[in-house]
């Protein structure tokens, strides 16, 4: 049976930015040919990840399959605002929002290996729920800067999020070597516990029962407004991530 989920460019809207093709770590872009976004693998692309599609800066992407309510965002924020930046109460009858939050997917042993989990998990999961009449939206978002993750209420990395709600009752964490070579101080990164384990990288077990308890349960979605404070740890990572950067680069504030 065809693919019936993978992204079409629009190259009358394209600026050859070649961002999808950094984001994309399934394979789907040819990146011999990187800047200019070219679909080889349609059949590797994951179905309702808008990944890509969220991060192009004018919108060129859409996907073959979209039944979603999913717009390009061109470069701004990927949820859709309600009454408060949280979209809490986005969340009614048979719709499931799955989000995935991380600080890096390039050397972060821990965050790129729970990406590949949930994928697989969402891989399963989306045909069923989708029989079952629910409407699934998988996005993914890269936490860059404080900004984001003030924007984001985002706790610690990575998180995973079903109509808002955290998998995790509560963060734990412990030393993250990856995050700390990247922001060239010692930080932690999440880790996850189930069953009295404790794990870096989630289970998939753990992440099926999460989603589908969110499912059965009608819970309603959370909202945070006005509670979240920045985590220190995070500050730490950002600041230290920004030095390193500033470190690296000798224009003297002129290009970056
Ligand atoms: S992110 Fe958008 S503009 Fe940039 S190369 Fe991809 S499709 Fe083109
Ligand atoms: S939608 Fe996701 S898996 Fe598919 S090409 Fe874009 S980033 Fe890759």
């Amino acid at each position: 049976m065809a693919k019936k989920w993978y992204p079409v460019i629009d190259y009358g809207e394209c600026l050859e930015c070649g961002i999808c093709i950094e984001k994309c770590s399934h394979g789907v872009y040819d990146t011999s040919k990187n800047p200019s976004p070219i679909v080889k693998h349609p059949e590797a692309c994951i179905d309702h990840c808008h990944g890509c599609g969220n991060i192009c800066p004018v919108g060129a992407i859409t996907y073959v399959g979209d039944d979603t309510r999913w717009l390009p965002p061109k470069g701004n924020s990927v949820a859709v605002e309600t009454c408060c930046s949280c979209g809490s109460d986005e969340f009614s009858g048979k719709k499931i929002l799955v989000e995935y939050l991380y600080l890096d997917l390039q050397t972060c042993d821990r965050c790129i290996g729970t990406d590949n989990i949930l994928d697989e998990v969402m891989m399963v999961l989306t045909p069923a729920l989708k029989l079952a009449g629910y409407e699934i939206e998988y996005n993914k978002i890269e936490i860059k800067t404080e900004e984001l993750a003030q924007k984001h209420q985002f706790l610690s990395s990575p998180t995973i999020r079903v109509n808002e709600n955290d998998v995790c009752q509560s963060v734990a964490e412990n030393s993250c070597g990856c995050c700390s070579d990247i922001s060239g101080t010692e930080v932690d990164c999440r880790v996850f516990e189930y069953q009295g384990e404790t794990y870096e990288v989630p289970p998939h077990e753990m992440l099926a029962e999460a989603i589908l308890k969110e499912v059965f349960s009608e819970a309603e979605g959370g909202c945070a407004c006005g509670e979240y404070k920045l985590p220190e740890n995070l500050k730490i990572f950002f600041n230290g991530k920004s030095s390193k950067e500033g470190d690296k680069c000798s224009c003297g504030g002129s290009c970056c």
